[in-house]
């Protein structure tokens, strides 16, 4: 089995291929985040067309890569995402399916997220409980198998990436700011600003950073206008963000009995978090698992793998484009056959 993969949600193109017996043999990306930096954030128009610049190219470099392989499926990301972007993705999916007379299958976006980690050689086995913190998602879920997802707790407001973003916008630190405000962070003292850590008093699972980001906005007025103070601030958001996420991964852990617990998305890269779920996972002896680093943020990897576990489900002479730009993952089922 020999799988193709598309991803063109948002700001990246990406192909992958992913064999049977292989794993995964190929696979490209192009970051739009250069293209977008001067707006601020995705401008959905200018991504749509630089997805029909940029994905054709990618997969031709795939094919080349993997020795020009028979393929025996496609997968393309069908959502959530930018309607226009899906849309170049879903388009090229049904036309090569069609030319070359093959079956596709629209994959779920988060699902690629959620299974990323099961790319590396020593991925987790089932159940595991999933963190995924993205861009626009933060979602706690229990995992028993492809396709068997519950959500267990999700963000009421803003994504953590989002918070990431927007604070650091606020800190003048540019687009996309997740990474810089990390960068920053490691400068500055964690414990200068008492900032909340939303909703860990009352029970449940569910997350809120609205009012996290209120509060970087009023220590930003408040705090003089050094590279120090805006350090301190960075450190202490970040550090506000980690012990919520530590807390509440703990708390599903506990809930659910899971042994688990799978890290994955661009805020997964956060290397803070990810020391506090080290130590974390060594003091409540849970096992920890991560995607490798490039396949924390969007990628086609993700995408050809889940091809590849729901290769059943793939259905021959898809004629028209299919995306669907909301689509919650509690709707997904198991494939026809389960595989890893
Ligand atoms: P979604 O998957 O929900 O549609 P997305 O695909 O845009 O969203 P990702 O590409 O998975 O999201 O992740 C991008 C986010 O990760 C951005 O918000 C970015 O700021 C954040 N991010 C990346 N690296 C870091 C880091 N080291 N620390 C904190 N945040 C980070
Ligand atoms: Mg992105
Ligand atoms: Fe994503």
């Amino acid at each position: 089995t020999t799988i193709l993969g598309i991803e063109s949600s948002c700001d990246e193109s990406a192909a992958a291929i992913y064999t049977g017996d292989r794993g995964l043999v190929a696979h490209a990306l192009h970051s739009q985040v250069a293209l977008h930096a001067d707006y601020g954030g995705v401008v959905p128009e200018l991504a749509s067309r630089d997805h029909i610049r940029k994905l054709t190219p990618l997969i031709e470099r795939v094919l080349d890569d993997a020795g020009r392989p028979e393929l025996s499926g496609i997968a393309y990301t069908r959502g959530p995402g930018l309607v226009g972007a899906l849309l170049v993705g879903a388009s090229i999916a049904a036309g090569l399916g069609m030319s070359r007379n093959l079956p596709v299958l629209g994959v779920h976006h988060m699902e690629g997220h959620l299974l990323s980690p099961l790319l590396e050689p020593d991925g987790p086995q089932f159940p595991f409980v999933a963190l995924l913190v993205s861009g626009g998602h933060t979602l706690l879920v229990q995992v028993d198998g492809v396709g068997r997802y519950r959500v267990l707790g999700q963000s009421l407001d803003d994504a953590v990436g989002e918070a990431f973003d927007k604070s650091a916008k606020m800190l003048g630190l540019g687009y996309p700011g997740g990474p810089a405000l990390a960068a920053l962070a490691q400068q500055g003292r964690a414990d200068a600003h008492a900032f909340p850590r939303p909703m860990l008093k009352r029970p449940g699972l569910d997350f809120s950073f609205s009012g996290l980001k209120t509060a970087v906005m009023l220590a930003i007025k408040a705090a003089p206008a050094t590279a120090a103070a805006r350090a301190d601030i960075a450190a202490s958001f970040e550090q506000a963000v980690v012990d919520t996420l530590v807390a509440k991964c703990r708390r599903a852990l506990k809930q659910t009995g899971v042994s688990r617990l799978v890290v994955a998305g661009g805020v997964g890269a956060n290397r803070s978090l990810r020391r506090a779920l080290d130590d974390s996972a060594t003091a409540d002896g849970f096992s920890l698992h991560f995607p490798r680093a490039e396949f924390c943020t969007d990628n086609a990897a993700m995408i050809a793998l889940v091809g590849y576990l729901r290769r059943d489900d793939m259905r021959a002479g898809i004629a028209s484009a299919d995306a669907t730009p909301r689509w919650s993952l509690d709707t997904l089922a198991p494939p026809l056959t389960a595989a890893p």
